[in-house]
């Protein structure tokens, strides 16, 4: 990671630069700012500064041995330190470092390189109903590690994310290293929420805070990584009020919104045509969803039912559509009518409930495809 990979935040990224040209980098520096205010990736660009042997332009080389381990996640002088939980199967006594994450955490960094998403970091743990954290085993961990000679003669960079999720022990048994550290040790701590960090730690840590990022930041981010056009980048950056994490979000609910019009708009016309082999397939595609999505599909059908009959009574004040949605409405809602809005409904209903509990999904929905071929008649 390059500062110039990095996103908003310019003034920041400047003063981490200025602090390690001068020598004057901090032995303990924190990071903080909102979350979807990309901050990790900032830290991840300090330490591969840091470590370049071929600095120019303000930034690291890219290339030189050093930048090349950094980008490829194996630097032996830069360690991570993350909130986590055992696995579900764990057995109880056997003790879990972050080191024992090392995949997960490598995935995630390549999920989401410029921008730190709690909720991904979460889904790869694999463990929903646990609150990860950092707790002691891992806090002699890195005491350990930092203690070590570095092989390569540099300093060693111990990047924290979430130092807010530390327990209080793990937070004590660090104290002492982060109050009178080695000198070739550097702790980057990057917070979500500073204030939440145990004032022990916060009081000892130099901050440097990030701010939420303008519209136009945001939208440079998404024109780049999700290749949206410029103007659709601004229509998704400006609600999301300088948190990119919310713009993404919306992006991904706007690409399943239209996926799921899509999906609807097949099942109704073959239903129409009573193609009863071509539902088959549609039903096994669907069936290939996961089972959250295709209950958001079905939940979505059912939305679409129901707002089609108000559309057909000409309620528009009631109906909620998008613009391809209501193109299609003006030809489909007066299918949806008194006599078979309940039932459809039903339909959709029941199709949801069953995949939730477990009934095999093609059945299911083959099963309500065929009755909706007989009630789109009615
Ligand atoms: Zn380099």
């Amino acid at each position: 990671m390059r500062f110039s990979d990095t996103i908003g935040n310019r003034k920041a990224v400047e003063q981490v630069r200025r602090l390690i040209d001068s020598g004057r980098l901090p032995h303990a520096l924190l990071l903080h700012g909102a979350p979807g205010v990309p901050k990790l990736a900032l830290a991840r660009a300090a330490a591969q500064y840091l470590h370049c042997t071929n600095r120019h332009d303000g930034d690291s080389c890219g290339e030189c041995p050093s930048c090349r381990q950094h980008q490829s996640g194996n630097n032996t002088d830069t360690f991570f330190s993350f909130p986590y939980i055992k696995p579900k199967n764990a057995s109880s006594d056997k003790v879990y470092y972050c080191d024992d994450y090392f995949s997960e955490w490598n995935e995630f960094l390549a999920q989401c390189p410029q921008l730190e998403d709690y909720q991904k970091w979460l889904a790869l743990l694999r463990n929903d109903n646990a609150q990860p954290k950092i707790v002691v085993a891992e806090s002699s961990a890195i005491v350990r590690k930092m203690s070590l000679t570095s092989m390569s003669g540099q300093d060693k960079v111990l990047i924290m994310w979430l130092p807010e999720k530390m327990t209080e022990e793990a937070a004590n048994k660090l104290l002492k290293l982060i109050e009178e550290p080695y000198d070739d040790c550097r702790f980057i701590l990057v917070s979500d929420n500073a204030q939440a960090i145990l004032p022990t730690i916060y009081s000892r840590v130099q901050r440097i805070e990030l701010k939420p990022l303008s519209t136009d930041e945001i939208a440079h981010y998404l024109e780049r990584r999700h290749h949206l056009a410029w103007q659709d980048a601004v229509a998704v950056a400006g609600p999301a009020a300088g948190n990119a994490l919310e713009a993404e979000r919306a992006l991904d609910e706007g690409n399943e919104n239209q996926e799921f019009h899509n999906r609807f708009v097949e099942l109704m016309r073959l239903a129409y045509q009573r193609d009863l082999a071509r539902l088959r397939l549609w039903a096994e595609t669907i069936a290939e969803m996961k089972r959250e999505k295709a209950r958001r599909f079905l939940a979505y059908c059912a939305r679409q039912t129901r707002e089609n009959f108000f559309y057909n009574l000409h309620l528009p004040g009631l109906t909620y559509l998008t613009r391809a949605e209501e193109q299609f409405s003006a030809r489909f809602s007066p299918f949806i009518n008194e006599q078979n809005v309940e039932r459809i409904y039903g339909e959709f209903n029941r199709a949801e409930n069953d995949i939730q509990g477990n009934g095999n999904a093609r059945i299911i929905l083959y099963d309500m495809a065929v009755a909706i071929t007989i009630l789109i008649k009615v």
